[in-house]
């Protein structure tokens, strides 16, 4: 493949490759905290790195970087796991931040012989004053110089439990002048009596995400770690904890960074997804409105239209927003190939055919996926008493109104030409039924000359005695702003779409009665749908994916 076609990161590897770096020992990872469940922004990383994986037949790791046992969950690894596999990826091992937990601590232990570690017993207030500001130096703590032997005593008392939370913490000597506030004397471990979701109460001191996340690279040999751009200031510190293990025949990890995407009208932090959740702004991590991929995969997205649209998007090096609608083209465009094409009536009103017998049905062979010749034909019952779309029926209408009017003639998709002749009303003047006459010898596909006359209108119908009435969820946006979270002045909650969920009560034609969880369809001038996994054999439960930028052609 050509270099130009290559994104920064690939560059990147390659120049390693051509300085000699041996192609197998690449080896990649996707490092997610399990703290909550992956959304639309998790799915670039997880294009990138798998992306990089299959490009260069290198191996790619599945890290949980579990080191904080206050937010991880094991319902959260599950998550993760399967949202990964849906994608359509393959880890190569599955790894746990936390199964290096004695190693870790056994390097610490170095640290601390050879006078790279000391254990501190200030209190964080008095430590995050002494850190200084970045035009300053910051203040060594007094307790910089202990001995060896009380430093190692007091780590060990530490792992023990022989003392609370906050009453000491291991930091590395690093420098404490330097101009990137991080290298000053870092905190490599703090006491947390939590339990772990893997290690339970074995360890009482966890190692921080600095001094984990290089370490676990290379205890896995990973050859490129690649992270968000917040942190491209730990690199140097990255690099500082690697200088203190590393041994020189085996693989260096090289920490990269990427920008990290927003979307338009959402919010892509676990943490404020999680207040969504938690105060009930949605029904769960799943919910169709929410950006996860559980709740996109629940919504009818399919794994090639993230794939894709996480591709067209490539990765930057700024930071910047990304119009979900670019998302939502992608879907539309891959469900134009593959879902069949039914019909729903989403707003039912009455048809009645004046002329067509009493009792009788019939049924017509209607086409599947146009776009897919292997789709096949299905049969649809046609009787004389139909539903169609309320607003594609008006009394009087001007000539741009190419659907159904008093006087006028449509086809019925897959069917007749019909026409209005009259209309009945309730007594608040809302039409509830249409009475038409349809012409029999208008057929679709019977050959006949009028079967062939053009009309201007074709619409979608269901056989009102044959429809089966289903539930349908109808999502909006879940904000009402472009970047609900980037305002100084308020809280992203505040910009929450009152109405981004609609629910109705639709007439869908009788072939979906076998349809099953996660099917997905075109309902004919209404947009995609798929069936949730609340649907029930006796009452279907369908969301709506997303609309049709446009109406049938034909
Ligand atoms: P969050 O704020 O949602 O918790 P995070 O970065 O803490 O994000 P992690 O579980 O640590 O979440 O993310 C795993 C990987 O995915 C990291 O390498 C991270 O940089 C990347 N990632 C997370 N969010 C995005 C995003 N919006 N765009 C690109 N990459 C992302
Ligand atoms: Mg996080
Ligand atoms: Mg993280």
């Amino acid at each position: 493949e050509a270099l130009k076609s290559l994104n920064f990161i690939e560059h990147i590897v390659e120049e390693d490759l051509g300085n000699g770096f041996p192609k197998e020992k690449l080896r990649f990872r996707f490092p997610p905290e399990p703290n909550g469940y992956l959304h639309i922004g998790h799915a670039s990383s997880i294009c990138l790195n798998f992306g990089l994986g299959l490009r260069y037949g290198a191996p790619v790791n599945l890290r949980f970087d579990d080191t904080n046992p206050a937010k991880e969950e094991q319902e959260y690894v599950d998550a993760i796991k399967e949202d990964v596999k849906w994608l359509g990826y393959e880890w190569d091992t599955e790894c746990f931040a936390s199964d290096y937990f004695q190693q870790l601590y056994d390097w610490a232990i170095e640290l601390i012989k050879t006078g790279k570690a000391y254990v501190d017993s200030q209190t964080s207030e008095e430590i995050a004053v002494q850190k200084g500001t970045p035009t300053e130096p910051g203040t060594p703590s007094p307790f910089r110089n202990r001995s060896v032997e009380e430093n190692l005593q007091l780590f060990q008392g530490m792992k023990e439990g022989r003392f609370k939370e906050g009453e000491h913490v291991l930091r590395a000597k690093v420098d404490m002048s330097s101009s990137n506030m991080l290298m000053r004397d870092p905190i490599m471990y703090r006491i947390l009596y939590r339990a772990h979701h893997r290690t339970n109460t074995d360890w009482c001191i966890y190692p921080m995400y600095d001094w984990t996340h290089g370490e676990s690279d290379y205890i896995e040999q990973v050859s490129h770690s690649l992270c968000t751009l917040e942190f491209a200031m730990h690199r140097e510190l990255y690099d500082w904890f690697l200088d203190q293990v590393v041994d020189k025949n085996l693989v260096r990890p090289k920490q990269r960074e990427f920008a990290r995407r927003n979307f338009s009208h959402t919010v892509v932090s676990k943490r404020k997804l999680l207040q969504l959740v938690e105060q009930g702004f949605v029904k769960g991590w799943d919910d169709p409105r929410m950006p996860t991929i559980s709740g996109l995969r629940r919504r009818g997205y399919t794994p090639e239209s993230i794939r894709n649209f996480a591709d067209t998007i490539g990765i930057a090096k700024r930071d910047n927003v990304v119009d979900v609608s670019l998302l939502e083209f992608h879907v539309r465009e891959h469900l134009n190939k593959i879902a069949p094409r039914v019909m729903g009536v989403l707003n039912p009103l009455k048809v009645v055919l004046t002329n067509y017998p009493e009792g009788e049905e019939e049924w017509l062979e209607a086409e599947n996926n146009p776009e897919d010749d292997s789709a096949g034909f299905r049969q649809l019952p046609f009787s004389r008493e139909l539903y169609i779309e309320k607003e594609d029926f008006m009394e009087e209408a001007n000539r741009k109104f190419f659907r159904l009017k008093l006087g006028g003639e449509v086809r019925l998709k897959n069917g007749y030409i019909i026409k209005a002749e009259s209309c009945t009303k309730d007594t608040d003047g809302n039409i509830i039924e249409v009475q038409c006459t349809y012409d029999p010898k208008s057929k679709s596909g019977s050959g006949t000359e009028e079967s062939l006359r053009k009309v201007k209108g074709t619409l979608h119908w269901v056989s009102a005695k044959h429809a089966l009435s289903a539930e349908v969820r109808l999502y909006d946006r879940l904000f009402t702003d472009e970047t609900p979270d980037a305002h100084k002045d308020k809280n992203f909650l505040d910009f929450i779409n009152p109405d981004s969920l609609q629910i109705i009560t639709a007439f869908v034609e009788p072939s979906l009665a076998n349809a099953e969880i996660g099917d997905r369809f075109q309902f004919q001038r209404m947009g995609y749908f798929n069936i949730d996994p609340d649907s029930k054999p006796e009452k279907l439960v369908f969301n709506r994916t997303v609309g049709l930028r446009d109406t049938w052609a034909k």
